[in-house]
């Protein structure tokens, strides 16, 4: 039978729980907050606040939520977003924070310095690559578990005096399953033993064959700790990312995913956010997993305050009712009813299906001492 909770029906109709409680009283029917009450009850509820009721199946709740595809004719070109990956100790958070530096934008604002999980860098031509500031697999394959394909370009990093490591092959193994291309950076070639004749060959193993080689996969030898050939290594990502035909409509309202999101002392719950298409902006309300919110103000990777966000850009947003988790969607919704709808369908989604897993887990632990 159709069911709501007087707590879901109140903020349906963004009324006051205790004014449904008060109405249902009148009824002569008696309940909590958190009870349930049944679809004809419910709509005579809703009209005694003078709503029109309107019965939606459950599964209908999505529908419409993300918007169809935009015309061809609204896309226009888009950074790459970029992921680095590979064994531990080869050089990825140096590589980063070596790249971080080739910002030109940066300048007064002191360069990019905060790590949100995410941080775009301009290069001198214009040009703007994203670089996911989260290494490693597990980041990769969560985002991926959700559904969340945020990664354009995998940079595989190789220490040259090192070779192919067992997550360097997993790593491979990531990129190729996600169907995202790789570039090759062969780092730490400032190292008096590295030998990055040695990784090209041993990558062919491992069905990577990088143009030295007679291949087409892009790579570049690098020293993160140097800062060697860091031009290269972009013009690299650019060259690839051309192929790619990356494009996004902007024009539109957001759609994202979150990166990574955390509770913080005296600002909320914080998400950075990294637009997928639309342009994100303060008072944008939005539902994000099974959390939702309002954007109450918007952080670069620079620490300044932005006002809007377009494709491919990360940003910190303020402004969540809840923590979301790293891989959920973020849409931007047309009101704050649309959004607690979603956010409560969402939720009570889970708590069923975690009711359900309970269950079954009880009767196996019954089924074991019996
Ligand atoms: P991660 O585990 O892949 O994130 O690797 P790190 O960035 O933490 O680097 C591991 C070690 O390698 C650190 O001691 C770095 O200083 C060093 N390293 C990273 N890149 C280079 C490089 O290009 N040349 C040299 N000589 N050392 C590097
Ligand atoms: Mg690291």
């Amino acid at each position: 039978p159709e069911t709501v909770t007087v707590q879901e029906l109140a903020n349906r109709m963004a009324e006051r729980g205790a004014n449904v409680i008060k109405a249902l009283m009148k009824m002569g029917v008696m309940a909590t907050i958190t009870q349930s009450i049944d679809a004809d009850t419910a709509e005579l509820v809703v009209e005694e606040f003078g709503h029109k009721a309107k019965r939606v199946a459950d599964s209908d709740i999505e529908i419409g939520l993300v918007a169809p595809q935009d015309d061809a004719d609204k896309l226009t070109s888009r950074a790459p977003v970029v992921t680095v990956m590979g064994h531990v100790d080869h050089g990825k958070t140096s590589l980063l924070d070596a790249l971080r530096q080739t910002d030109v934008v940066s300048g007064e604002a002191g360069g990019i310095t905060q790590h949100i999980g995410a941080y775009q860098v301009t290069r001198p031509s214009g040009q703007k690559i994203t670089f996911i500031d989260t290494p490693g697999h597990a980041a990769f394959t969560a985002m991926r578990a959700r559904g969340a394909k945020v990664t354009d370009i995998v940079i595989l990093v190789v220490a040259a005096d090192d070779g192919i490591m067992p997550q360097t092959v997993e790593a491979i193994r990531h990129a190729k399953a996600a169907e995202v291309p790789i570039v090759v950076a062969v780092n730490k070639i400032d190292k008096p033993d590295a030998d990055p004749n040695r990784v090209r060959t041993e990558l062919l193993n491992h069905d990577i064959q990088v143009e030295e080689m007679g291949g087409e996969v892009l790579s570049v030898e690098v020293s993160a700790k140097q800062k060697l050939n860091l031009d290269k290594l972009e013009e690299a990502i650019l060259l690839q990312s051309e192929l790619l035909d990356l494009k996004a409509n902007p024009e539109r309202s957001a759609e994202g995913t979150v990166i990574e999101a955390k509770m913080e002392k005296g600002r909320g719950s914080i998400a950075t956010i990294l637009v997928t298409r639309g342009t994100l902006r303060v008072g944008d309300v939005f539902v994000a997993g099974k959390e939702w919110g309002r954007v109450r103000a918007m952080v670069d990777e620079r620490g300044q305050r932005i006002d809007e966000a377009g494709p491919a850009v990360p940003v910190e947003v303020l402004g969540f009712a809840g923590t979301p988790d790293a891989g959920d969607d973020f849409v931007v919704v047309e009101d704050e009813a649309r959004a607690r709808e979603v956010a409560e369908y969402r939720q009570r989604k889970e708590r069923e299906a975690l009711a359900v897993k309970s269950a079954r887990g009880g009767s196996s632990m019954e089924q074991l001492f019996a």
